[in-house]
């Protein structure tokens, strides 16, 4: 027979655990006031873990909304079947999205004026009511509307019989960096005047679900929870806050794993791949693994990561070229062709954080997640 379809573990790929996703998601849960909401973020393809295996088992954990940039995002949950409230994060320009709103039901983000009235125009020619959330900006200045210009918005939504006022919410812009100083001074202005704004406002719908943290937000001690908490990252396992008190666990739910698909044995002075950036110093051994920057291993990392093979760290040497990557395994002769190298995640004992690869290239672990791209088939464990 013919073979169209390639073992997913034939060379490179990602592992997710949805057990650890509802785990966390139950952690955090747990955490919340009572009666506060959990929104489980799975945006860019659940943060690269796969948005419909990370929905369904973060909603089994006790997620009780979810959220996504895209509307494409959403009507993929909508088709795999969820039917939980869904907000989108991002902005919508025209009509046509806006009609798909309606027909898959799910609930767009308001942050103007125009966006309410052609949203109240196209509800009322389908003759069905959208639910939205508006959003206010507090001081992120990315989306949401101007404070000033908040109340007048928030008013037009509630007074309208074609839209439904389903949240009001703001997002932080500094809470996951140093919190010491600037951070947590930036953090409660936004604090501070959202809350102005909330009381300032008497609104005939109820009830209205206020939410402004993510997840630095929501593992901060503080009371920035409100009615909901949009968390993303720390439902895949991550702490964007350092480390956190002993009664949260978090357990990363991914790993990065690929294999090796040739050894070479070279002398002391050879260089090694593009632009000899790297050059033997003694004898080596070296192992070709066949994963690259086009599978989402950032061509910055070069010579900066380690990897992990049978529970024992090896250096990447060179640079790291479109698809695939140089490791030195030099005096070890148990590693052989075909052999599984750990990039990110468990190894036996060991471990490897995304954290150590955007510590690495100045990135973020948001980034290095949802870097991971298709040629990585994504392998539930
Ligand atoms: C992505 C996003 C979040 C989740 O952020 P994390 O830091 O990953 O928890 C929350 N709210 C909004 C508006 C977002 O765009």
């Amino acid at each position: 027979m013919l073979l169209d379809k390639v073992d997913p573990r034939q060379r490179a790929w990602v592992e997710v655990e949805p057990k650890a996703i509802e785990a966390n998601a139950l952690a955090i849960k747990n955490r919340l006031p009572q009666d506060c909401l959990l929104m489980a973020v799975v945006k860019a393809d659940g943060y690269g873990h796969g948005a419909e295996t990370v929905a369904k088992a973060a909603l089994k954990g006790g997620a009780d909304y979810l959220g996504v940039a895209t509307l494409q995002e959403g009507i993929d949950l909508r088709q795999a079947g969820i039917s939980c409230p869904i907000l989108l994060l991002g902005n919508l320009i025209d009509s046509e999205e806006l009609n798909a709103c309606i027909d898959w039901e799910l609930m767009p983000t308001i942050s103007t004026e125009n966006e309410a009235v052609l949203s109240q125009k196209l509800a009322q020619e389908n003759d069905k009511k959208l639910s939205v959330h508006i959003k206010v900006d507090t001081g992120m200045t990315r989306l949401g509307c101007e404070l000033k210009d908040a109340s007048a918005l928030i008013t037009r939504v509630d007074n309208s019989s074609f839209l439904d006022l389903q949240g009001i919410y703001s997002h932080l812009a500094l809470a996951d960096g140093d919190f010491e100083g600037e951070g947590a001074k930036i953090t409660f202005q936004q604090k501070q005047k959202f809350e102005n704004l909330l009381n300032s406002l008497s609104l005939n719908s109820k009830p209205v679900l206020i939410h402004l943290a993510n997840s630095a937000g929501t593992l901060r001690e503080c009371n920035l929870n409100y009615d909901m908490v949009r968390v993303g990252i720390a439902l895949y396992g991550y702490s964007p806050i350092g480390d956190l008190s002993k009664d949260l666990v978090l357990q990363p739910a991914l790993a990065v794993k690929a294999k090796i698909t040739l050894i070479r044995e070279v002398s002391a002075g050879i260089g090694v791949s593009y632009g000899h950036k790297f050059i033997t110093k003694r004898e080596s051994r070296l192992a070709v693994v066949g994963i690259g920057y086009a599978d989402g291993v950032g061509r910055a990392l070069s010579g900066k990561i380690s990897v992990l093979i049978n529970g024992e760290f090896f250096p990447q040497v060179g640079a790291i070229t479109m698809d695939q990557l140089v490791i030195d395994i030099t005096g070890n002769t148990e590693i052989v062709v075909g052999s599984v190298v750990t990039l990110l995640g468990k190894d036996q004992d060991k471990y490897l954080s995304p954290f150590s690869w955007s510590n690495a290239s100045g990135s973020i672990p948001w980034e290095i997640l949802c870097a991971f791209k298709y040629r990585l088939p994504r392998v539930i464990v």
